[in-house]
């Protein structure tokens, strides 16, 4: 039987137990503790609210505006940066799509090459000998969680130590992690690898792990003192974001939710309520990835819950039975919180040419957080923070 704690339920429900729970500690106690990881069973220094985030079954507008009521602004800062870190990742990205692109194409290149799939393979199974490795390596694929400080161990010891390629690294947590994000995932293994930075790479150490693992591993194995030296190329020109033009013309009005944004029927607002909610959930995208069976239920059943597991508003698996929805349902524009770049980059063209066909228009939206905050991530983080004050004026505006 596994000693690991079982996998959270993806409902509206448990996540909102999960933030109920978290609120008392997400001032003082979170920016003082949240580095140390101390084992699976004991979580209580940090939030463990990302899968819940991650699918915006809690938005980061309300988990900010929560913990806000909860503690004032000012000892909650350190939590409001740490959400935040996942917006500038994810502006980052977007404002620089062909680095998923080339990441994406260097996975399927390494995984047909299959030139290191021995050492790989023992990397992933937890069989390196490097005992704190191979403890996470388990723990990420029967819990989908692992804590930040652990995530950046791991990817160090992958990267620098094993010197293993790091984007199968990357694409081994993005099919486990529960939170799995393309650019919160890509972007800090490119970060740990040196790619983000430049002249900065991440190098886990054995004092390092101890301290912050109270003392859990005994860690004998000698870690990389000096980072592999990656080809490097500095990142592409930043491009502006895709502007979503408005809807041309009224007409009966439909939501398809995706589990980028299941709380997108909450701030999609169209003038009418709309005709009709369905969700789209490609699995075979999901199935062609290799993703772990936890992380799809747990998407699912996000979306479900988003539904309100109610059989009228559909939940649909394949573009066929999308376009037959939009058919039954008569609807004649289709709104759509625009998906950010990802698995949905693959995934967006297939329902663009189904409303085509179906001659719907699709309109795309992107949530107020989203517009004010991604136009800054083109440098550093400490430069994107400025902003936040910004999102946190319009908090009020957007819980409703
Ligand atoms: C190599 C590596 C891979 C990662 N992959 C992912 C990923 O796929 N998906 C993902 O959501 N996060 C990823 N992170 C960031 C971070 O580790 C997780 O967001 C965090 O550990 C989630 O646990 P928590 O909810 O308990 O976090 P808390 O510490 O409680 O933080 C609260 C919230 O802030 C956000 N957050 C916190 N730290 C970060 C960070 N460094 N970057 C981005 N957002 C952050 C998350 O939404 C998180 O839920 C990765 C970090 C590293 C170093």
């Amino acid at each position: 039987m596994s000693s690991f704690p079982p996998f959270p339920a993806a409902d509206r429900e448990a996540a909102l137990a999960a933030l109920e729970d978290f609120l008392p500690r997400a001032g003082r106690d979170y920016a003082e503790q949240r580095n140390h990881d101390q084992g699976p069973s004991h979580r209580t220094n940090v939030s463990l609210l990302s899968p819940w985030i991650r699918v915006r079954q809690l938005p980061e507008w309300e988990v900010v505006a929560a913990v806000r009521r909860e503690h004032g602004a000012t000892t909650v800062g350190k939590f409001i940066d740490e959400v935040c870190w996942r917006t500038y990742w994810k502006g980052w990205l977007q404002l620089r799509p062909t680095v998923w692109r080339d990441y994406r194409q260097r996975v399927a290149r390494l995984q047909a090459e299959a030139g290191r799939d021995g050492e790989v393979q023992a990397a992933v199974a937890g069989k390196t000998g490097i005992d704190c490795f191979d403890a996470w390596a388990r723990e990420l694929v029967e819990t989908g969680y692992l804590h930040n400080h652990a995530r950046m161990w791991v990817a160090s010891i992958w990267i620098h130590t094993l010197k293993l390629p790091w984007e199968l690294g990357a694409d081994w947590f993005l099919r486990h992690l529960l939170d799995g994000d393309p650019a919160s995932n890509t972007l800090s293994w490119r970060w740990v690898a040196g790619l983000h930075t430049a002249g900065k790479t991440y190098l886990a150490t054995r004092p390092n792990v101890r301290r912050y693992t109270q003392d859990r591993f005994e860690v004998t194995a000698d870690f990389a003192k000096t980072p592999v030296d990656l080809e490097h190329s500095p990142p592409p020109p930043v491009q502006p974001l895709q502007e979503l033009p408005a809807v041309s013309a009224g007409g009966r009005t439909g939501i398809l939710l995706t589990d980028e944004d299941v709380s997108a029927a909450a701030w999609l607002t169209a003038e009418d309520a709309p005709a009709a909610v369905a969700g789209f959930f490609l699995a075979e995208a999901y199935e062609e990835w290799g993703t772990a069976d936890h992380v799809v239920r747990f998407r699912k059943e996000a979306m479900w819950s988003a539904l309100g597991k109610s059989a009228d508003n559909g939940l649909f698996e394949s573009v066929d039975r999308l376009a037959d929805w939009l058919k039954a349902t008569q609807i004649e524009v289709l709104l759509m919180a625009e998906p950010p770049v990802g698995i949905w980059t693959d995934i967006l063209p297939r329902v663009t040419r189904v409303c085509r066909e179906s001659g719907v228009q699709l309109s795309l939206r992107r949530h107020g957080w989203d517009t004010l905050l991604w136009p800054h991530a083109t440098h550093g983080f400490f430069r994107f923070k400025k902003v936040i004050p910004q999102v946190l004026a319009r908090l009020d505006e957007w819980e409703g």
